[in-house]
């Protein structure tokens, strides 16, 4: 058991130490909030918890780099791993729990298919665009990981960031099928000055893959630059972006779709979001907008 008191926070990676906790907050009549993460944490996560820190008595952060959401091809492997550095921001935060669980607390000895595991799975509606078409089964990973997160902690609300729209969308519908009680909090995306989106794959990309980056946010802002001064029609819309792209960006889409069921449209109004995927430097970056003025970082 790992148990390292740490000012105010405790870095546990058993189930049955979460639950003990939590249910002892419970029984005080505590506000309990969760913001699931897998680690390699950012401003971006940061914005999570302060704001978790804020609406909620007590903060779990879980960390776990969930392999049932990786397809063979990508980077389970290599994805960055940094649990000390995560809980000392953790702690620098005041949050209550950090939980990270190994695969084998969360899956047991389960072989991680679906021949021998329970696995949630999400609409073909929303799964079937966007990063689901080419991240074959990713959703149903998230959605089975959040799921246990939930009846593991059972918190009161989780805080997701709008930087994974895809994701948030998906992960409230599934709360609202399931009559799961739980309020999701989606928060705003955090950027670099230069207009990047946070994001832990960053560290993959070189200084000149992290300029080349600056496309993805200059699309989406001119998208909305556009669709401000009045041009409405999608396809023109998504037009605009071709004068950004060059042979160091092999766009993988950009749609614009509504924000709240990812229902296509043929015009865009307040309630339109422009998403985009691309690699840069060999590193598959997402980013979004949402057209109404308040909603973004
Ligand atoms: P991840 O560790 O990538 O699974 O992300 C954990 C949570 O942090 C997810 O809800 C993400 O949407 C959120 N997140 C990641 N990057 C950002 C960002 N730049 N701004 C806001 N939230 C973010």
């Amino acid at each position: 058991m790992t148990k390292n008191k740490m000012r105010g926070k405790m870095l546990l990676n058993k189930i049955n130490e979460v639950r003990e906790e939590v249910k002892k907050w419970r029984a005080e009549g505590l506000k309990v909030g969760l913001v699931p993460t897998m680690g390699a944490l950012h401003e971006g996560h940061l914005s999570l918890i302060k704001k978790a820190k804020a609406e909620c008595d007590k903060v779990v952060v879980s960390v776990f780099v969930n392999p049932i959401q990786f397809g063979p091809s990508e980077d389970f492997d290599k994805y960055p791993r940094t649990l000390e550095a995560d809980t000392e921001l953790c702690d620098g935060e005041k949050v209550d729990i950090v939980f990270a669980p190994s695969a084998q607390e969360m899956y047991g000895n389960n072989r991680l298919s679906n021949d021998t595991l329970t696995y949630i799975y999400p609409p073909y509606f929303f799964v079937d665009k966007l990063c689901g078409k080419s991240r074959v089964g990713h959703f149903d990973g998230v959605c089975t990981v959040v799921m246990k997160l939930f009846n593991i902690v059972q918190p009161d609300c989780a805080f997701f960031g709008q930087k994974d729209a895809q994701q948030v969308i998906i992960i409230k519908k599934m709360v609202n099928d399931l009559n799961v009680p739980i309020e999701i909090i989606q928060c705003p995306i955090v950027r670099e000055e230069s207009g990047l989106a946070l994001s832990s794959r960053n560290k993959y990309l070189s200084e000149e893959g992290k300029k080349d980056a600056l496309v993805l946010s200059q699309i989406l802002n001119n998208i909305k630059a556009c669709y401000k001064r009045g041009i409405t029609d999608i396809e023109a819309l998504k037009e605009t972006a071709y004068s950004y792209l060059t042979e160091k960006h092999d766009m993988e889409y950009l749609e614009i779709l509504n924000k709240n069921n990812l229902e296509e449209e043929k015009f865009a109004d307040e309630n339109s979001i422009a998403l985009i995927a691309c690699r840069v430097d060999g590193v598959r970056l997402i980013d979004n907008i949402l057209f109404t003025e308040d909603e973004n970082a």
